[in-house]
Order: structure tokens, then C-alpha cells, then sequence
């Protein structure tokens, strides 16, 4: 007998279905020339907004090592002459910029969760241009002791409430080539703020996506203070928007704020990859922190729930060396469609155990009984998928159509020189 669709699973269809219908009204009104203009719009009330506001505050410091068999290596496996022979190949390029098409449909498809945080991220990234644009002619004339001038950058991330900040050196190798003009120094600050937890339980969601958006406003905002401080004793600092203009992770690695997970994402200690990024350059004297095991490659080694959950196979299980450096590499073409049309997607990020329970916890439960916390629970691995309203408990994935795995017309591609002309689909930077 056939079954009765529930109300989600209607709902879900019906959104799916509008997406579709209104694509070309749609793909005007999120043109960043049209989602530009709306810094001027008011504001939720933040009792509005709680669902989906980052958390603030600065992590406590890791200080156990990882047990013995966790460990692997700081930071990640490089090999630097593979490094450099991959550069001098062809530097990194700007995915965003180097695909025009493809961010147009996932903007298009971004309209709800985009909707409501859109003026403050508007207005976050006017902040963030006006702090930046400061320049000086001059260093600062006294002399500076960079141990102290880090002490004093790290207590003012605290003091705004940023999750962590690290600073690794800069390295033209992690800069996509469109940005290599903009270095004004030879410092990276990374700056971490811990997105929503609740929402993120909720991933895919839409509501999952505007805890995203709305941590990316809330970084510029308090990033921007670290740039203001920098500018303000004589020296350049210029902070990224979201979407980048280099390889952040690496940075992050590189600089011991967490480690690359099986799922291509930054795993920090405390929240996963539950967080969000920018970078700021500086000629600033900065004292360089280091790259740190945590154990995270092992952890990653025994779970896998990323490979198994991933809807569309896009999340290798096995490392390889990949422009010098040993990772897995997701498969873009596989993964962006997914995470425009299903709310973001970001199964990779909802199902992975130190996002959900924090490293410490995932550490305990791996010396106590060999186990990954959470691994094959429903708790841990199950979620609602946004194109047809279903529970997927563990063990069980939807069936992705051919025109959703694939939509017509969308090439995406590793862009391989400067963007086309009509490019401007940056919509934050
Ligand atoms: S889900 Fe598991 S394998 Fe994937 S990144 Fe998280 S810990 Fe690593
Ligand atoms: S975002 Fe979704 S489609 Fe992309 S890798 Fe993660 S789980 Fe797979």
C-alpha cells in the first residue's frame, strides 16, 4: 500500500519544487548586486536571531598530549619539495571567482537562509572593508617585541569573544594567484568563531545555514577590532571575508588551532569543524604558534561516519598526497550541486563526533573501549534530508536524482586562470 506523505515530506517537496519554478526570478534577486544593497534593511531582534547566533567566548586550551596510539604527526604530512614543484606547476586560484555559474546557482538556491541575516552580513562586511582600508607609510617607530604585540592580539580576540586565534607565517603557496598583489606583510592571524550548536544539530537545514551566514557576520565584526588594533599602532592588517582569498585551513593547521579531517574540513578540539574562519594579513611582527597533534588523523583513521553518510560518495576514505601535502580531497563536483540545492548539505559536518561531543570526550571514549563516540547511533549519524522531508537513520542514505546529482548547465571546474570577465559573484569580499 502506498504510504501517505507526512507534512515535512510535502514541505520539503514544495520548497524543492518553488526553487525550480522561480530559478530565473531567483537568480536575479540574490545577485550580489542586488543582495549588496540590503545593508541598509533593519534587523531582527536578537530574541529573533537566538536559534541561530555563534557562541562566544575563547576556548580553553588543549593541554593533554594524545594517547600514544592516536598519534600521527603535528599538524598534517607535507612534503615541501612536492609543495613547491606543485606551485611553480600553477599556484592555487580563487574557486569562487573562477566559477561564476556555479555560485549563481547556489545563491539562488541560498534565498532562505540568506534572507534573514543578509543586511548584517552586509553591514559586517562594510565594517570589515572600513578597518582594512587604513594605511599607514610607516611601521611603528618603537621597537616591538612580537611575543608581547601576539600576548596583546590574542587578548584582544578574547576579550571580543573570538573562539581562538593563531598565527602561522604567510605563504604565497596557500594564496590564490587573483590575491597575491593584495600581501602588505609576512604574518597570517587566523581567527575562529564556534558557530550555533543547536542549529548545526540540525543539518541539512536551512535554519543550519543561517547559524553559518550569521557567524561569518558575527567574525568580521569582531575580527575587524584585531585589524583596528594592528592599524592603530602603525602597521597594516587586512582582514579576508568569507570567502576567502587563500587556503585558511592550511593556515589553521599551520598555525595549531586544529587538524584536517577526513572530511576536508579544519577539525578544531572544541567544536569540529563547527566554526568559521577569516584571515587577517599583517606586516606586524608577530610570534609564530605551531602546528599541534591532537590525534585527530587516528580518530578520523577508526570513524569514517563522513564517508559512510555522505549522500553522493563525494569524501574519499583513503589519504593520497595531493599538491604535497597527505589528505583526502573532496570531490567538488560531486559535493557543490548537493550543498546548493539540499540547504547547505554539510552531513560531513553534522555527523562527525568532535564537531557533536568536543575532542576530549571523543579522546576518553577511544582510551576506554577502543570505540568512536556516537559512531553508528542514530544520535550521532541520522538527519533529515531536505529534498524530500525522510529520516535517514544510519545505514540508510536518500536516492539522488540524475538532475540533482548533476543539474544541467552547471560545469564546475578547478579554476585554471583568471575568472571571465563578468565574474562579480563575490558577495561579502
Ligand atoms: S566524521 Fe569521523 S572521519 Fe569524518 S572528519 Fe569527523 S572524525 Fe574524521
Ligand atoms: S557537504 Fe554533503 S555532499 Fe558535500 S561532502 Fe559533505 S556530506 Fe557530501
Amino acid at each position: 500500500m502506498k504510504r501517505v506523505a507526512t507534512w515535512p515530506q510535502l514541505r520539503a517537496r514544495l520548497i524543492h519544487g518553488f526553487d525550480r519554478a522561480a530559478s530565473p526570478l531567483l537568480e536575479v534577486v540574490t545577485r550580489p548586486e542586488v543582495f549588496g544593497r540590503s545593508a541598509w534593511l533593519p534587523s531582527l531582534p536578537r530574541f529573533f536571531r537566538r536559534h541561530y547566533l555563534a557562541v562566544r567566548g575563547s576556548w580553553p586550551p588543549i593541554e593533554r598530549e594524545p594517547p600514544v596510539q592516536l598519534r600521527t604527526v603535528p599538524g598534517i604530512w607535507r612534503d615541501p619539495v612536492q609543495e613547491q614543484a606543485a606551485f611553480e606547476q600553477g599556484p592555487l586560484h580563487d574557486f569562487v571567482g573562477g566559477n561564476p555559474v556555479a555560485i549563481r546557482f547556489l545563491y539562488r538556491h541560498m534565498w532562505r537562509s540568506m534572507i534573514p541575516v543578509s543586511a548584517r552580513l552586509q553591514r559586517a562586511a562594510k565594517v570589515r572593508a572600513a578597518a582594512s582600508s587604513v594605511k599607514h607609510s610607516a611601521l611603528a617607530s618603537e621597537p616591538v617585541d612580537p611575543e608581547t604585540l601576539s600576548a596583546q592580539v590574542k587578548a584582544q580576540a578574547e576579550r571580543v569573544g573570538l573562539s581562538a586565534v593563531g598565527i602561522a607565517a604567510y605563504d604565497q603557496k596557500y594564496e590564490f594567484a587573483e590575491f597575491h598583489d593584495r600581501k602588505v606583510g609576512d604574518r597570517v592571524i587566523v581567527c575562529v568563531l564556534e558557530q550555533n550548536y543547536e542549529s548545526t544539530q540540525n543539518l541539512p537545514s536551512d535554519r543550519a545555514e543561517q547559524a553559518a551566514l550569521s557567524a561569518y557576520g558575527e567574525i568580521m565584526e569582531l575580527a575587524s577590532t584585531l585589524v583596528e588594533l594592528l592599524t592603530s599602532r602603525g602597521f597594516r592588517a587586512v582582514l579576508s571575508g568569507p570567502e576567502g582569498q587563500n587556503a585558511m585551513i592550511h593556515y589553521a593547521v599551520d598555525s595549531g588551532l586544529g587538524q584536517l579531517g577526513i572530511n576536508g574540513q579544519l577539525l578544531t578540539p572544541m567544536a569540529g569543524s563547527r566554526c568559521r574562519l577569516l584571515t587577517i594579513n599583517t606586516n606586524a611582527p608577530l610570534a609564530l604558534d605551531h602546528p599541534v597533534d591532537y590525534g585527530i588523523h587516528a580518530i578520523c583513521d577508526a570513524c569514517k561516519a563522513c564517508v559512510r553518510r555522505c549522500p553522493v560518495n563525494a569524501i574519499p576514505g583513503k589519504r593520497d598526497w595531493h599538491r604535497g601535502v597527505l589528505k583526502t580531497k573532496l570531490v567538488t563536483k560531486k559535493c557543490m550541486p548537493i550543498v546548493a540545492q539540499a540547504s547547505g548539505c554539510s552531513i560531513c559536518m553534522k555527523v562527525c563526533p568532535i564537531q557533536k561531543y568536543g575532542l576530549p570526550a571523543v579522546t576518553d571514549e577511544f582510551e576506554r573501549s577502543g570505540r568512536i563516540l556516537g559512531r553508528g547511533t542514530e544520535e550521532l549519524e541520522s538527519f533529515v534530508w531536505p529534498l524530500d522531508g525522510t529520516l535517514y537513520p544510519p545505514g540508510k542514505l536518500p536516492v539522488i536524482p540524475p538532475d540533482v546529482a548533476t543539474p544541467p548547465g552547471i560545469v564546475i571546474h578547478a579554476p585554471a586562470g583568471p575568472p571571465p570577465e563578468d565574474a562579480a559573484v563575490r558577495m561579502w569580499s
